[in-house]
């Protein structure tokens, strides 16, 4: 039996485990080694006086296979719910401290609808006509990587960036457009200049071939995002779990890597799954291969906070027609963004209840997540009554820090994976997975780890093949 250790046992590491549990449960045990004290890393639900808060993520985008097969194949189907529907628009956009529909249609930045777009006072005529001459812009004669403010400025115009796609990025993504990387984002839209030669040609053909009628966009559970990592670690082999089991070194590796835990003790494994953020696993692996361990220092994390607020329904004036709010970095604000989550969702308020949750920080804020919980509250909780005129005292709060917790996917990203991939070619038997590489979404984090898993199955099935066709081989001698 090969041995597989996993680091790390937030969402990439339990669907780590699941696979291996489920697919080779006879060829490859597995130990699943957790620094903290609970399982689910930055999936974070808290229950409180009939509110759910999400710390962490709070939904996945509904057309994402891997999150769904994954629920299936846990029973959870019935557990499922999709956001909210509203009557008009879901997403509303700061502008001059006051709040404008994102015109309905929006892809992202770019308008697949003429009227509402047309109507909407968020955009200036000019910046409506500039978006408008879209579709006579040349593409560039070489595709090289760009910045997604590049990009956006090049098609769609400043004012798009400004007041579209950069507060979007900043709300939804903690990320600085002017950095990320438009190829390891948004691949569609370099895409679609390739195809289209325009944005708004290529979106206004897509809208025709879609099926009329509207299904949610996002999904999430009724009882929170914990349920999924609770529902993972009940399926898995408990002997094989360990919590407040901080690996502090990963070294050897011809054919064994010795695991070294922060008490001192060793394990020893054929394979090792990192599916810590890249920071970490390039300190876990400094000495086995200081070259890998730049590379992956390489890869920038942002800081992020979140600020969960649960009032009473009767003591805040602001009606909450839609999902929530992103905000301009040029409005000057402390937050990015805030969501209605008891109007995205359901079962997330008591009746009479309204959870709000403001985003803090991100790659354009940097250092703001850092403070303390009471002075984000604070700034929170001021910028809701600036914005939307919230006077009342909170009946719950709740603020979640993630120091380092975004990875960004800057310009040259992709380059840098591939640098990663090929040195690993140098260690067979270690193995990367999460949100640093390719997707941070949770859906792309369970295909990582399943891609991990599958590499480790594979390895053994090849290196099984291998010693049979050697064994024959001897045999014939023989
Ligand atoms: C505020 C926020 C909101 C988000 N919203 C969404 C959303 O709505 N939808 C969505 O799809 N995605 C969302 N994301 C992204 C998504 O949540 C993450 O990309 C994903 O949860 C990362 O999972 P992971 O298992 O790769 O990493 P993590 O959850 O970070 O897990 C890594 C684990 O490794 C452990 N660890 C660290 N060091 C060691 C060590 N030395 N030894 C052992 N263990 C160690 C940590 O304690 C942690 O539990 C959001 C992220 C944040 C921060």
């Amino acid at each position: 039996m090969r041995k597989t250790v996993i680091v790390g046992g937030g969402i990439t590491g339990l669907a780590t485990a699941l696979y291996l549990h489920e697919h080779a449960a006879n060829a490859v045990s597995y130990t699943l080694l957790e620094s903290s004290t609970r399982w689910g890393g930055k999936m974070l639900t808290t229950h409180q006086d009939g509110f759910l808060a999400e710390g962490g993520p709070d939904s996945f985008l509904a057309q994402k296979p891997e999150m769904l097969e994954l629920c299936r194949r846990l029973g959870l189907e019935d557990e499922l719910i999709g956001s909210n529907t509203t009557k008009g628009p879901s997403t509303f956009v700061l502008s001059k401290n006051k709040l404008h529909a994102m015109p309905e249609g929006m892809m992202l930045m770019a308008p697949t609808m003429i009227m509402p777009f047309l109507r909407t006072r968020l955009i200036s005529w000019w910046g409506k006509l500039r978006m408008g001459l879209e579709i006579f812009v040349p593409k560039p004669k070489e595709v090289t990587d760009e910045s997604l403010g590049s990009f956006v400025r090049r098609r769609l115009g400043k004012e798009a960036l400004d007041k579209i796609a950069a507060p979007l990025m900043a709300g939804i993504h903690s990320a600085d457009p002017e950095r990320l990387s438009l190829r390891s984002t948004f691949p569609i839209f370099s895409e679609m200049e390739k195809t289209h030669g325009s944005l708004l040609r290529a979106m206004t053909k897509k809208k025709k071939k879609q099926p009329a009628g509207k299904s949610p966009m996002f999904l999430s559970f009724k009882d929170g995002i914990e349920t999924l990592s609770q529902a993972i670690v009940k399926r898995l082999d408990p002997n094989a779990l360990r919590l407040n089991c901080g690996v502090h070194s990963v070294t050897g590796g011809s054919s064994q890597f010795c695991v070294e835990l922060n008490d001192g003790s060793r394990l020893y494994a054929d394979d090792v799954i990192f599916a810590t953020p890249a920071y970490v696993t390039a300190r876990l692996l400094r000495d086995l291969d200081p070259s890998l361990a730049a590379s992956l220092n390489e890869i920038p994390y942002a800081s992020t906070a979140t600020v969960s607020l649960g009032y009473k329904r009767s003591e805040i004036g602001a009606q909450l027609n839609g999902f929530g709010f992103v905000v301009p970095s040029q409005e000057g604000r402390k937050i990015n963004a805030c969501s209605w989550s008891s109007q995205k969702f359901s079962f997330r308020a008591p009746e009479d209840g309204v959870l709000l949750r403001a985003f803090l920080g991100g790659a354009c804020a940097p250092g703001l997540a850092e403070h303390d919980e009471q002075t984000l509250l604070a700034l929170a909780r001021y910028e809701l009554q600036e914005i939307m005129g919230i006077t009342a005292t909170p009946i719950l709060t709740k603020v979640s820090r993630w120091i380092k917790g975004n990875p960004q996917y800057e310009v040259g990203h992709a380059e840098r994976v591939a640098e990663i991939a090929h040195i690993l070619t140098f260690h067979p038997g270690l193995h990367l997975a999460g949100s640093a590489y390719s997707g941070s979404g949770m859906p792309d984090c369970i295909q990582s780890g399943v891609r991990a898993a599958s590499a480790v199955i594979s390895r053994k099935t090849s290196e099984e093949i291998h010693r049979n066709v050697e064994t024959a081989a001897l045999a014939g001698q023989a």
